[in-house]
C-alpha cells in the first residue's frame, strides 16, 4: 500500500501555488519531480565530496570515485545486470541510443544493411538513426502499429532477412502510454539472432525491469524521468556487443595508451565514459533507486494503474478521444477534444493550475499515424492522487464550456 500524503511531503515543490490554487503536475512522462533524498545527495555531492574522479590520489578523489562507482553497482542491481561493466553512463536516454547508434553501426553494420525500428518511436530512436546514415549506407525498416496504437509485432519476422543487424523499440510509448510486449520482439528478433535496443525512458519509472530476464542486449533509460536529477542516464550493453563496439567518443578516461600513431581503449565500462562524467547526479541518481526500493515496484505499479484506471474511465465519461488502445496502459493518457487544438486545453488548464503536456511529445510519426497535430497528455507518478484527477476533470469540463 501506499501511503501518497507521506510520500508528498517528500516534493515540496508539490505545495506550489498557481493562480491561488495548489499545483495539479501531470506532466511526469516529460520528468518527475525530486524528492528531498535525491536534493539533499546532490547538495552533499557539492557540500562535501565534489572531486573529480579515477584520477587522484586524495581523500575527496576517492571518496568521489567510490560512490560514483556505488551508484553503477547499484543501476546494475536495479535493472538485474550481470556485470557493474556493462553498465555505462550517459546524460539520458537519447545520449545511450546516439551511442550506440554511432558505435554499433561504425562497428558492425555495412551497406545495404538495415535496421528496424517502429512506428511509435520517440524521436530519439528514429534521428540518431538517420544521421548514422550519413555514415553507412544502410536502411531503416519501420515496424507500423495499427489504429489503436497497437504495434504490429506479428508483421515483424516479415521485416526481418539476412540483412538486418539490430531491432531497436520503446518499451513504453511516451505518446501514448502503451506498454508493447517487449519480450515476444526479442524472441522473434533473437530467433534470427539479431540484437535489440530497448528504449526503456517510459518503463523503469512505472515497473520493474529485468535486463537478464528480458534477454535485450540493450536498454536505455533517464535518471530524471525516474525521480533522480536532469543530466544522468543509463545505457546497458551485453558485454559480448560493448566489447567489440568501438568508443562513442573519444577523451580523457576512455584510454589506455596514447601516441601520436595509435591510441588503445580502457576497459568497459570507461571506453564509453569519455571526459569528466557527471558524478553529483550519478550519486543522487542511486539515492532515487533506494526511494523507488523502498516503496517497491509491486506497490508503485497498483497504486498508478488504479489512478490511470480511474483518469481513463472519467476522461471517457466526458466524451474525449483517447489514443491507444491497450490492455496495460502504463504512465501516460493522450487525448483530445473534439475540434479543439491541444494547445488551447493546455493554456486554459495552465489557468487552473493543472500541468498537461501538449504536442507532439518528439514523437511525430505517431501523430501523422492519427492525422492529428498532437495531443494532450496527461502523466502520473506515485505522488498523484484521485483527487487530483476529479479536480482535473472538473477543469476540464469548465474549459469545455470555455471553448464549445
Ligand atoms: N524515449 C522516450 C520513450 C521518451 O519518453 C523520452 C523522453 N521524453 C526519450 C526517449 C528521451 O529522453 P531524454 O530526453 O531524457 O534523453
Amino acid at each position: 500500500m501506499i501511503d501518497v500524503e507521506k510520500i508528498r511531503k517528500d516534493f515540496p515543490i508539490l505545495n506550489t501555488k498557481i493562480n491561488n490554487r495548489n499545483l495539479i503536475y501531470f506532466d511526469n512522462a516529460a520528468t518527475t519531480q525530486k524528492p528531498l533524498c535525491v536534493v539533499k545527495a546532490i547538495e552533499d555531492y557539492y557540500l562535501k565530496e565534489n572531486a573529480n574522479i579515477h584520477r587522484a590520489v586524495h581523500f575527496l578523489a576517492q571518496k568521489a570515485t567510490s560512490d560514483y562507482e556505488d551508484a553503477r553497482e547499484k543501476v546494475r542491481e536495479f535493472i538485474g545486470a550481470k556485470e557493474k561493466q556493462e553498465i555505462i553512463f550517459t546524460r539520458g536516454t537519447t545520449e545511450s541510443i546516439n551511442l550506440v547508434a554511432n558505435s554499433f553501426i561504425k562497428s558492425f553494420v555495412k551497406s545495404k544493411d538495415n535496421i528496424i525500428i517502429s512506428q511509435m518511436e520517440h524521436h530519439s530512436n528514429i534521428v540518431p538513426w538517420q544521421l548514422m546514415q550519413n555514415v553507412v549506407d544502410f536502411q531503416i525498416r519501420v515496424l507500423p502499429m495499427n489504429d489503436e496504437g497497437e504495434l504490429q509485432i506479428d508483421k515483424l519476422t516479415s521485416l526481418i532477412d539476412s540483412k538486418t543487424k539490430l531491432v531497436s523499440l520503446t518499451h513504453v510509448s511516451n505518446a501514448l502510454g502503451v506498454r508493447n510486449d517487449i519480450e515476444k520482439v526479442i524472441e522473434i528478433a533473437h530467433k534470427k539472432n539479431i540484437p535489440v535496443l530497448v528504449d526503456g525512458a517510459q518503463a523503469v519509472p512505472h515497473f520493474s525491469v529485468n535486463v537478464q530476464d528480458l534477454d535485450c542486449d540493450f536498454y536505455a533509460f533517464s535518471g530524471h524521468k525516474l525521480y533522480a536529477p536532469m543530466g544522468i542516464g543509463v545505457l546497458y550493453g551485453k558485454r559480448e556487443f560493448l566489447d567489440r563496439m568501438i568508443p562513442y567518443q573519444g577523451g580523457g578516461e576512455m584510454i589506455e595508451h596514447v601516441t601520436f600513431e595509435k591510441t588503445t581503449f580502457n576497459e568497459l565500462p570507461y571506453k564509453f565514459e569519455a571526459g569528466t562524467p557527471n558524478v553529483g547526479d550519478t550519486i543522487a541518481l542511486k539515492e532515487a533507486i533506494n526511494y523507488i526500493n523502498n516503496i517497491g515496484y509491486k506497490n508503485i505499479e497498483e497504486y498508478e494503474d488504479e489512478l490511470l484506471g480511474y483518469c481513463e474511465e472519467k476522461l471517457r465519461k466526458s466524451g474525449a478521444i483517447i489514443y491507444g488502445k491497450t490492455p496495460k496502459r502504463v504512465g501516460a493518457i493522450s487525448f483530445n477534444l473534439e475540434n479543439v487544438h491541444p494547445f488551447d486545453v493546455g493554456t486554459l488548464l495552465d489557468q487552473f493550475s493543472i500541468a498537461i503536456r501538449t504536442g507532439h511529445h518528439c514523437a511525430q510519426t505517431v501523430m501523422q499515424h492519427f492525422n492529428i497535430v498532437g495531443t494532450n497528455r496527461v502523466s502520473f507518478a506515485i505522488y498523484n492522487t484521485k483527487d487530483e484527477i476529479d479536480l482535473f476533470i472538473e477543469s476540464l469540463e469548465r474549459v469545455k464550456t470555455m471553448l464549445y
